[in-house]
């Protein structure tokens, strides 16, 4: 259920059914025009739509004039407490202004940055933090965190309105992800207009993205979410800006740029899969085609589940199988394994995604999987086990469906979504 409004940031459609749009937030000093420069080329080459800039000062404000007319994207003006620079920021051009309409300063001064605004038709994005809802919500606020900040957004809502202002979007954040999840669920059935989703705080590379992934990827997975911002402690703004693809990616809702799967490994593992995993997702990053790549640690199980990946590999001790689309392409030194997948993958998006194989080391690629397929045959790997995992459930189902519907209606997960916490 995408928001049933749409705005324009520049020239980037957020909501209404528009792609989910990606934006994170330099973390330079607005005014330092070189390094802020930097920073918004970099995240706008790692795919972001969208940039935003924090103007806590003139000077920013006045930096932004130049930023808005090189940056390659859209340029959202991140105001708080000063509304006066909300309306230097629209002077400078920004394509967007965020601001809190409970920390301006009043309704006035929020009402005359929407006259200015409305003059320039710069969007706004307005919203609520879990940290600095209106006084009046505070005891509903201990009571009940997910209430109050849905009632704080619907009221800021409410005032956008009565201002006869109507082009923003609205976020609630939160660094409680489950209070994320249920107030933003919440307020997508309350409000027609976009919704922007980030976790607030959110923490390390490691544990933010986690965060992110679980908090956003759940409301996105509904439906529920029309920009996103993936909030890391780390200077590196392009790091937040590839979390939010993979999020996307993960969900099926986006396509950019390559798709790496790879095995868990286990104890049939037999060589250094980690490094190899890590120089194949490094090399990848050069690509803007959407080329799915396996990495599979071993053939004990044939190509298997890679078999729908464009390309893979599959290692052995001393050599590996290069594949493409489930095919054996040919069977190659462990030490030239990476290289020869690249150079494959190379050659195939210079024939514009065609493959070509070479009959008899395709032949012996496949014996040599074949082999090693037949010398394993009784192990039990995960993935013979998931399999026949899989198969015995079939066949329940197939025996009896009744049961297996009671089963699932029964269970006490079935249907159960996330209300409060
Ligand atoms: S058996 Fe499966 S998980 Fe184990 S190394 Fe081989 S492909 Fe990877």
């Amino acid at each position: 259920m995408a928001s049933k409004r749409q705005i324009f940031v520049g020239n980037v459609p957020i909501g209404g059914g528009a792609p989910v749009a990606v934006q994170t937030m330099t973390k330079t000093e607005t005014a330092n025009l070189a390094a802020t420069m930097e920073q918004i080329r970099k995240v706008a080459d790692a795919g972001a739509d969208l940039v935003r800039c924090a103007v806590p000062r003139e000077q920013d404000a006045e930096a932004l004039r130049t930023i808005v007319r090189e940056s390659p994207i859209p340029v959202i003006a991140d105001i708080h407490f000063n509304h006066t620079l909300a309306l230097k920021a629209i002077d400078a051009g920004a394509h967007c202004i965020r601001l809190n309409p409970g920390n301006i300063g009043g309704r006035e001064k929020v009402a005359e940055v929407a006259v200015k605004a409305t003059a320039a038709g710069t969007p706004m994005r307005i919203g609520v933090n879990s940290g600095s809802l209106p006084k009046h919500l505070h005891a509903l606020e201990r009571e009940a965190p997910v209430e109050a900040l849905v009632a704080a957004a619907v009221e800021f809502v409410e005032m956008m309105e009565s201002l006869d202002f109507e082009n923003f979007k609205v976020s609630i954040k939160s660094t409680n992800v489950p209070n994320t999840i249920a107030a933003n669920r919440l307020l997508a059935e309350k409000i027609p207009y976009p919704l922007h989703l980030g976790i607030t705080e959110a923490g390390t590379k490691w544990s933010g993205s986690l965060k992110s992934a679980v908090g956003l990827g759940t409301l996105l997975a509904d439906g529920v979410g029309d920009t996103i911002r993936i909030s890391l402690s780390t200077f590196h703004a392009e790091e937040e800006v590839k979390v939010a693809w993979e999020i996307l990616k993960a969900l099926q809702l986006r396509e950019r740029g390559p798709v790496l799967i790879a095995c868990p490994t286990c104890g049939r593992l037999q060589f250094d899969m980690d490094s190899v995993v890590a120089e194949i997702e490094q090399r990848l990053e050069a690509y803007t085609e959407p080329v799915e790549v396996a990495v599979l640690g071993c053939a004990v199980n044939g190509i298997g589940e890679a078999s729908h990946a464009d390309f893979g590999i599959a290692g052995a001790k001393n050599e590996g199988l290069i594949f493409a689309g489930g095919k054996p392409l040919r069977k190659v030194p462990q030490a030239k394994l990476v290289d020869t997948l690249f150079e494959e993958i190379d050659k195939s998006l210079d024939r514009g995604g065609q493959v070509e194989f070479d009959e008899a080391e395709s032949r012996e690629g496949a014996e040599w999987v074949a082999n090693i397929e037949r010398e394993n045959a009784g192990d039990l790997t995960p993935e013979k086990l998931a399999q026949m995992e899989h198969e015995a459930s079939q066949r329940q189902q197939e025996e009896e469906p009744e049961r297996v519907l009671l089963d699932e209606e029964a269970s006490p997960t079935a249907g159960r979504r996330f209300t409060r916490a």
